[in-house]
């Protein structure tokens, strides 16, 4: 997946919007030709957990931001009467100047010098926010998260960063993605691994275990003379990929456990069946290498 991939469907997501922009956008715009400033972008983080991520969750976050002042409504006036359209450029934000040269005559345009290009003339600013049109506050965001996210991916919502001086253009909200350690699976890629450890007489008498899955418990079989190092996938159990209907496996990685100590009664048993004819190693066509195990997985 390359960047504009992800870029482009979290647009989507959070309501369009270039992401780019957002990302790498100057300080301020134009609207009606007038200048306007832009909020800047806030930064969060957010936590999830292995069964967030598989089915993706809305998150509802307190945001601690600049908000649009409440006693002056974003204007930066203290009232009504401190606040009038700019008489210099009558609210256009910008002025013209016709200058003789010797090419003739031309029209430049020029940002307005009173009102700084903003249209508006404050003559007594509000006393909450100076004159920015800002107070800081606190906002609940709801962050819908699409399932298959991953450790460090971005995700950008146009608008619900920063509000802007005196009615500007908000910032946006980037969020970044972490990830919480699951406490049994393990995560790669849109797989998801677990570590079964099954004791010898099970391994070779074939037995039933439960074992944990992203959507809670599975009993799957094991069957009699099973190898340590076999790997069981269970298809589908895996996280989605971003995006797309695909989904990753769960694969059991089967680890046969040999007793680190023994006591002297186990040690006679273990003696008698050492010498068996079974007991000796006879690798066959039937069973797998550990290469072959390996590419099977990364197939
Ligand atoms: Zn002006
Ligand atoms: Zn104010």
């Amino acid at each position: 997946m390359n960047m504009d991939d992800i870029f482009s469907q979290f647009g989507d997501i959070f309501g369009g919007g270039n992401p780019f922009e957002s990302f790498f956008g100057g300080g301020g715009g134009t609207r009606g030709g007038r200048r306007v400033q832009r909020g800047t972008n806030l930064r969060i983080k957010v936590k999830l957990t292995l069964e967030e991520i598989a089915k993706g969750v809305e998150k509802k976050v307190k945001v601690n931001k600049q908000v649009v002042c409440h006693t002056c409504t974003g204007t930066g006036a203290k009232d009504k009467s401190s606040y009038h359209t700019c008489n210099t450029c009558g609210g256009s934000g910008s002025v013209r100047r016709v200058t003789n040269t010797i090419l003739g005559q031309m029209q430049t345009t020029s940002t307005c010098p009173t009102c700084n290009g903003e249209g508006v003339e404050i003559t007594a600013k509000c006393t909450t926010c100076k004159g920015e049109g800002l107070e800081r506050g606190e906002e609940t965001i709801a962050i819908n998260i699409p399932a298959g996210v991953s450790e460090g991916m971005q995700l950008s919502m146009s608008g619900k960063g920063n509000a802007a001086p005196r009615g500007g253009i908000p910032g946006d909200l980037i969020i970044l993605i972490e990830e919480v350690p699951h406490e049994t699976l393990k995560r790669d890629g849109i797989n998801v691994i677990y570590d079964l450890y099954i004791n010898f007489a099970d391994a070779a008498l074939g037995t039933s275990v439960e074992i944990p899955t992203i959507d809670g418990k599975a009993k799957i079989k094991i069957d009699a003379g099973t190898q340590g190092g076999k790997i069981l996938r269970l298809k589908g159990k895996g996280l989605p990929e971003v995006n797309s209907y695909h989904k990753g496996d769960q694969l059991v990685y089967v680890n046969v456990w040999t007793p680190k100590t023994v006591n002297k009664e186990e040690k006679e048993l273990l003696e008698k069946l050492k010498n068996s004819a079974n007991f000796k190693p006879q690798p066959g066509k039937s069973e797998k290498s550990f290469f072959e195990r390996i590419k099977e997985y990364f197939e």
